[in-house]
């Protein structure tokens, strides 16, 4: 793990531009953003707002590369070779890559260099393996007449990624619509460009795609909501809050009706029952599933609910962790935890603190962590409250940081129901002995993915998404592959 801050602030020297039809230009409009570091809130670079002028070409350039050109025309397996030198430029400039996102996100340089890093180079290796298995079937029609499916690439898609796993996310989408076929505009947050941009420099000087098949527009909610409504793309892959989902959504139907599939938020819930097999794991697993990346994760299980014989040993535990931990400087080996991604973030998630104070029994945290070297960062102790009723708002809204809302029950009816009691249903986790009780609950929660005895278990090969407003349509996994084709039927007449 190397520390290549150095090298990151003569890179960020050179302003960030858009990367349109195989080429690099400013964006047309005056309007420009700067990204800065939530560390101490420095300026790290400034960048012009691509406006829908600009997504407009983005969009041209990619509609044409999918339809034209080297890109449909090539084998599946050159494909394939793609996106496996993608992934081997991605290993070769992972500490460049994991600077420049502790930089611009906060996170821990371990975090970066332990999680995102690995992730984001191996998923293009793994879509690499499916560009030639994903085909169509004979289907079994009337007599004189053969019918067969083949799955085409939807065609230009639009991707729009969030600040929290920006590279990750944006590798996700990346490697699942090129295995396909499709081409693609992508938009990273207007908080956290700075990878991906360093990862289009790499792919302009390191991997022959051929000109428009990938495409990066740079800014806010006006480049996001001009991807959704291009006439020109014909899908969005969107992953973000379920406001923004909804405004995605809207656009769509409003222009041309364009696919859309929505990873959106969560508050999933973690049952603790008495008969756990492990606890202290299962202790330490709860406070790592959730504190890890400083609580900005979808997945996070946000809503801890104990059973009554567990229940007071569980949150003292839990609150000397919070208590023992420290707040700092992502680059700084000693910190446990870094600061919020943006200002504005922190201001919402400090909101909740307050409201939590007054919705349940803080146990740990509650303030910003402003000692010493912290003092001009975005950090907010690691927060827990507990005797929190299911109905409150810091139980029912996504804070999406450190905190940790617990609430007791007494049998399994009671944990089922008020897990279920969320207008989210993305993940939950379950902590048991009894393995009838394990099948029989994982069944009856209303959530896209259900961890038994681990929370927070990835794969590639298992589908990643949520059911009710937590979005639809599944990431990773042959599931995706759906996502990103169309499917058409074909007859004929013998
Ligand atoms: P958003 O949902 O607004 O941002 C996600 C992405 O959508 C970003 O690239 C954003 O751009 C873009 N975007 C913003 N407005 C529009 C629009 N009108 N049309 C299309 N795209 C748009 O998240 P926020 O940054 O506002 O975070 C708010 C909350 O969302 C968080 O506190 C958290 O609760 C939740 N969230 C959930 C995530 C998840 O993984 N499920 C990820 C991030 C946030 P830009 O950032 O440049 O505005």
């Amino acid at each position: 793990m190397h520390d290549t801050r150095a090298w990151a602030r003569q890179w960020l020297q050179t302003p960030r531009n858009l990367y349109i039809d195989g080429g690099w230009r400013s964006a047309s409009g005056a309007r420009t953003l700067a990204t800065v570091d939530p560390a101490d809130q420095s300026t790290l670079t400034t960048y012009g707002v691509a406006n829908e002028v600009d997504v407009e070409a983005a969009a041209a350039a990619a509609r044409r590369a999918s339809r034209a050109g080297d890109w449909p025309r090539m084998a599946r397996r050159d494909r394939g070779k793609l996106l496996q030198r993608i992934a081997a430029v991605i290993r070769d400039h992972a500490d460049e890559l994991a600077t420049l996102e502790s930089l611009d996100n906060g996170k821990l340089l371990r975090e970066s260099v332990e999680d995102d890093l690995p992730e984001s180079a191996d998923v293009f290796d793994y879509y690499a393996g499916w560009v030639d298995k994903h085909y169509g079937e004979t289907c079994p029609v009337g007599h004189g007449f053969i019918n067969y499916t083949v799955h085409e690439p939807v065609g230009a898609c639009g991707l729009i990624v969030p600040w929290n796993f920006p590279l990750l996310m944006a590798c996700w989408k990346l490697a699942m619509a090129l295995a396909c076929g499709n081409t693609v505009v992508i938009k990273p947050s207007e908080h956290t460009p700075l990878s991906l941009s360093r990862l289009f420099e790499l792919l302009d000087e390191r991997v022959a795609l051929p000109p428009g098949v990938v495409n990066l527009v740079l800014g806010d909610g006006e480049t996001g909501a001009a991807i959704a409504r291009s006439p020109r793309l014909d899908k969005v892959a969107f992953t973000g809050s379920t406001r923004t989902g909804r405004a995605v959504l809207a656009g769509a139907a409003a222009s041309n009706l364009k696919r859309v599939s929505l990873e959106l938020g969560g508050k999933s819930p973690n049952i603790l029952f008495a008969d756990l097999p492990d606890r202290d794991a299962a202790v330490a697993r709860v406070y790592a599933a959730l504190f890890s990346h400083k609580g900005e994760k979808c997945s996070e299980p946000t809503r801890l609910l104990v059973q009554r014989p567990l229940y007071d040993n569980v949150v003292a535990e839990l609150a000397a962790m919070a208590e023992a931990a420290v707040c700092g400087h992502p680059f700084a080996p000693t910190s446990q935890q870094g600061p919020q991604c943006h200002r504005a973030h922190f201001e919402s998630v400090m909101r909740y603190v307050e409201l939590g104070r007054a919705e349940g029994r803080l146990v740990a945290g509650g303030v910003a962590d402003t000692r010493g070297e912290n003092a001009n960062g975005l950090f907010v102790r690691p927060t827990i409250f507990a005797d929190v009723d299911n109905s409150a708002r810091v139980a029912q809204e996504e804070i999406f940081g450190p905190v940790l809302v617990i609430t007791p029950f007494e049998d399994e009816d009671e944990a089922v129901r008020l897990a279920n009691e969320t207008s989210y249903g993305l993940a939950a986790g379950l902590y048991t002995a009894d393995v009838s009780r394990a099948h029989r609950v994982a069944s009856r929660l209303d959530a896209g993915m259900v961890f038994v005895n681990r929370y927070g278990c990835y794969d590639f090969a298992s589908p990643f998404g949520g059911f009710k407003q937590s979005g639809h349509g599944k990431e990773l996994g042959r599931h995706s592959l759906a996502e990103f084709t169309r499917t058409k039927s074909i007859w004929i007449a013998l």
